[in-house]
């Protein structure tokens, strides 16, 4: 493949100059596209003016690479009292493939079309003091993977449930010229009723943390594509592949790819064959292999059929898509919330509440006095969380040892390097096993150790996601 980059995988601190914070994920410059910038004037659906004095700050649901997200209530005009999600950022554009898609649009008209049943919904945007505040559906049942941490892995039909929704969204950004980019864990969440929500659609994002942070792959990369990390040029088919390393993750435990640091990591994903455990099907095994082939040309889904040829897998033979679409099927777990409000299903290190009288309340730092200034009411533990410094750098989370979710720094790229990309490997011959052979457990690199007594097990019993 083409134009190979250098990885300097031995720094960790992120020089100023490097590839600094500017939209993440830009297309290859060769692609003509066509882009929109997220505004009040390109998201809002009516004439109501929304501020930030329409909303009440209630608490800290997440964290991600661009900025924390808040639980808010709306106060003010159509639907007061409501519970929304907001997230804050610089900037944000959508950008789409212009060649994949029929016409050109106008910029409303091309919002309107990222929307899907699997993809979260975009309410509101406002700007106010140099910040974009997005205001989307919120999406009370949590990240999917808390969920998969509860079980240890999935068995085959919830993995195919999932799959299956994630599918359809990614198919359906794809028809509209947009790639995700990003499919990974934390960016799976789950609607108060079970489905499949896709926090944001293939948007580029800008920080409001200021400069110091470039946002080139920090954060998880596990689930990334060879091309995006070897930076060779890459089309829809990233995707594809990160449905794969998802596939692996939910059936066995950890993705296909792991290793103590990044620089291994992108080394096993570059050139390592996967380790597929016997107790999977042949049907998830095929679908597995066929996802996360390196040469993207030869991966499953890279065709122009796009998300159809995924459909028609074998593995998905029991999915009605139109009932599917349409969520008729029974989700595999309602989340078992109390109220619009319930934020159970978040990690707690987020929602925590803080003591109301908290001396420490008075110094809050001028940045985030001034970030929240206007909002109706902000609650005592985002205020809490604010005291961090209106911290915008890559969340910090403990999921487990070696998890591809612990932060790490992001790495720095310069050009011509030692990585060669498109090492055509293929995966190990299938184990001979029967489709019914006890699962066992994997280890952290996926490899298969000892059986298990019951797949749907939890934390304690497995340690698996502790
Ligand atoms: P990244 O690019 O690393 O994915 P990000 O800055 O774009 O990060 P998100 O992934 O959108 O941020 O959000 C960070 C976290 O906030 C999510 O992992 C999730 O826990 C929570 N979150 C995001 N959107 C919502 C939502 N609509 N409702 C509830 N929680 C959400
Ligand atoms: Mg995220």
């Amino acid at each position: 493949m083409a134009g190979v980059f250098d990885i300097d995988l031995e720094t960790e601190d992120v020089s100023e100059e490097e590839d600094v914070c500017n939209y993440s994920n830009p297309e290859p410059e060769h692609v003509q596209t066509e882009e929109v910038e997220l505004t009040s004037d390109s998201v809002n659906r009516d004439s109501e003016r929304v501020g930030p004095d329409c909303f009440e700050l209630l608490t800290v649901l997440g964290k991600g690479a661009y900025g924390k997200v808040f639980q808010v209530r709306k106060v003010q005009g159509s639907q007061t009292g409501k519970i929304f999600a907001m997230k804050v950022l610089k900037k944000a554009k959508i950008v789409r493939n212009a060649k994949d898609t029929a016409h050109t649009r106008a910029e409303r008209e091309i919002l309107e079309t990222v929307r899907h049943p699997f993809i979260v919904d975009l309410l509101y945007a406002f700007q106010t003091g140099g910040k974009l505040y997005l205001i989307l559906e919120c999406l009370s049942g949590g990240e999917l993977f808390m969920q998969l941490e509860k079980e240890g892995i999935f068995m085959e039909d919830t993995a195919c449930f999932y799959l299956g929704e994630i599918t359809l969204a990614l198919g359906h950004l794809h028809s509209n010229g947009i790639i995700y980019r990003d499919l990974k864990p934390e960016n799976i969440m789950l609607d108060h009723h079970g489905h499949i929500k896709l926090t944001d659609f293939g948007l580029c994002k800008e920080s409001i943390h200021d400069g110091s942070v470039t946002h080139t792959f920090c954060g998880t990369i596990e689930y990334m594509a060879p091309e995006i990390l070897t930076r060779s040029g890459h089309n829809r088919s990233v995707d594809w592949w990160s449905l794969g390393a998802l596939m692996y993750d939910m059936m066995t435990g950890s993705p296909p790819f792991t290793a103590e640091n990044r620089k291994k990591t992108i080394d096993k994903i570059l050139k390592c064959k996967i380790n597929l455990p016997p107790y999977l099907t042949i049907d998830a095994r095929d679908l597995i292999k066929k996802l996360l082939k390196k040469n993207s040309a030869q991966r499953l889904g890279s065709g122009k059929a796009d998300c159809a040829d995924i459909q028609k897998h074998p593995f998905f033979r029991h999915i009605e898509w139109e009932e599917l679409l349409n969520r008729k099927m029974e989700p595999p777990y309602k989340p078992q919330l109390l109220s619009d409000e319930d934020v159970s299903q978040f990690d707690s290190r987020f929602t925590r509440q803080t003591p109301v009288d908290s001396p420490d309340d008075a110094r809050l730092s001028h940045s985030a006095e001034l970030a929240f200034a206007g909002f109706t009411y902000v609650a005592p533990s985002v205020l809490e969380s604010l005291k961090e410094g209106f911290s915008f750098e890559p969340r910090t989370r403990h999921v487990r040892r070696h998890s591809p979710r612990t932060p790490i720094s992001p790495l720095t790229f310069s050009a011509a390097g030692p990585f060669k990309s498109g090492l055509d490997a293929d995966v190990f011959p299938p184990p001979v096993a029967p489709p019914t052979s006890p699962p066992v457990v994997p280890t952290e690199n996926g490899a298969a150790s000892r059986p298990i007594k019951t797949p749907a097990r939890n934390k304690k019993q497995n340690g698996l996601r502790s």
